[in-house]
């Protein structure tokens, strides 16, 4: 019996376990993927901190506290908005704004745990693949702690300015003459090489204990929440939920289980074709959508990802592009804002619930991943300016 406390790796397919030193994050009998498991202790929060960390005792118990490397991030708005609530057919429709973390999006839950362990190992280079979002916050949290981070990025498949965050935090960048899939290769390849960079791609199973904690202030703040929606890349968000969602119901802070809703690009979904398809391993795919940050088509954490899918009885949605710039502008419009990506939480909801598979009233969360800033180019193709002697004789008409 472990003590209270504890924590320690399992393999999520044979059960093997490892201790938590360990930097490699596939089971060495069988290949799985290795998940975080906790002894819970008898308090469940941590008063002092607010945030990601309020969670410590059910992220990283026995972390000392003077090893944490944080911004402060977590806490954020759960908006609701008529315009929005009418767009998507649910009344009470919620928003979780993870875009408005440090950097910008959710990836900081997860980053400030991981980041954290790889201090307390000793480590001092991180390394990543990224579609944009997962690099900006990695190279914070490592400049934060005074480790350099490498970050792995797909030419040309990087937005701007999620890419000039990566640079101005000092990451080294290196270039990927491809899409994010082959870059993430590229980070299993290192891993199985050396055990000198640190990973901080979802597959870093302290991603996923950091990311529960939006699913946790969600649930806290939303009793009654029936479903909750979110956009799905490489499946650690996804993962987290359920894992969320079994933690609390374990510890008896929830009863009812919440339908995770993953959402899926038309032009990026292998996922939805394992779910719809019953199938039994996850095809890969070419991916392409406008939504760059859920642009990957062979997602390392499908087996995680579809067992939690299983356990709330929930679903898998795809979304065309234009179903998720049609919900972006809502969502924006409301004064709310997102990037592309984000609204396709939003857009499968709305899909449901025009299949009827979701009643008006029933209680639903939306969980917007990015800020509107991160991912632009949709937005200034869709502007219509008009000239300053127009608006003079709108004026004195
Ligand atoms: C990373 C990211 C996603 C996808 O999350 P996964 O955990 O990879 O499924 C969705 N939206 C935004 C804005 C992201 O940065
Ligand atoms: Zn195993």
């Amino acid at each position: 019996m472990a003590a209270n406390g504890e924590s320690w790796l399992s393999c999520i397919k044979c059960g093997q376990k490892y201790s938590i030193s360990r930097r490699k994050y596939v089971c060495d009998r069988c290949r799985g993927l290795l998940e975080v498991k906790h002894t819970f202790p008898e308090n469940h929060t941590e008063k002092e901190f607010h945030g990601v960390w309020h969670y410590k005792p059910l992220i990283h118990p026995s972390l000392e506290k003077a090893r944490i490397v944080s911004r402060g991030e977590g806490s954020t708005a759960l908006y609701s908005h008529d315009s929005v609530s009418e767009f998507s057919g649910i009344s009470s429709l919620r928003m979780k704004h993870e875009g408005e973390n440090p950097t910008g999006s959710f990836k900081d839950r997860g980053m400030t745990v991981a980041v954290s362990e790889a201090i307390r190992l000793g480590a001092t280079e991180t390394v990543c693949a990224s579609t944009g979002n997962t690099s900006a916050s990695a190279a914070s949290y490592s400049a934060l702690a005074g480790i350099r981070s490498n970050v792995l990025i797909p030419t040309g498949n990087v937005s701007p300015s999620k890419l000039s965050q990566a640079i101005a935090y000092g990451a080294r960048i290196i270039d990927i003459p491809g899409d994010f899939d082959l870059a993430m290769e590229n980070v299993a390849r290192i891993a199985e090489n050396s055990q000198d960079y640190y990973i901080l791609n979802s597959i870093n199973p302290w991603r996923i204990e950091g990311q529960k904690t939006i699913f946790f202030e969600i649930m806290k703040e939303l009793k009654e929440c029936r479903f909750i929606a979110l956009p799905a890349g490489n499946l650690g968000n996804t993962s987290a939920a359920g894992k969320a969602i079994r933690e609390f119901r374990e510890i008896g802070i929830i009863d009812n289980i919440p339908e995770i809703i993953s959402v899926q690009a038309e032009g990026a979904s292998p996922f939805y074709n394992l779910w719809a398809g019953a199938m039994e391993k996850l095809e890969p795919v070419k991916a392409s959508t406008i939504a760059s940050a859920i642009r990957i088509g062979n997602p390392v954490n499908w087996e995680k990802a579809i067992r939690e899918i299983r356990y709330t009885g929930g679903k898998v949605v795809r979304v065309s592009d234009r179903e998720i710039l049609d919900a972006k502008r809502a969502i924006d419009r409301a004064g709310i804002g997102c990037e592309p990506a984000s609204a396709a939480s939003v857009a499968g909801l709305k899909k449901l619930v025009e299949e009827g598979q979701i009643d008006r009233n029933d209680s639903a969360a939306a969980v917007l991943t990015g800020n509107i800033l991160k991912d632009t180019a949709s937005i200034m193709e869709d502007s219509a300016r008009i000239p300053m002697e127009t608006f003079m004789r709108e004026l004195t008409a």
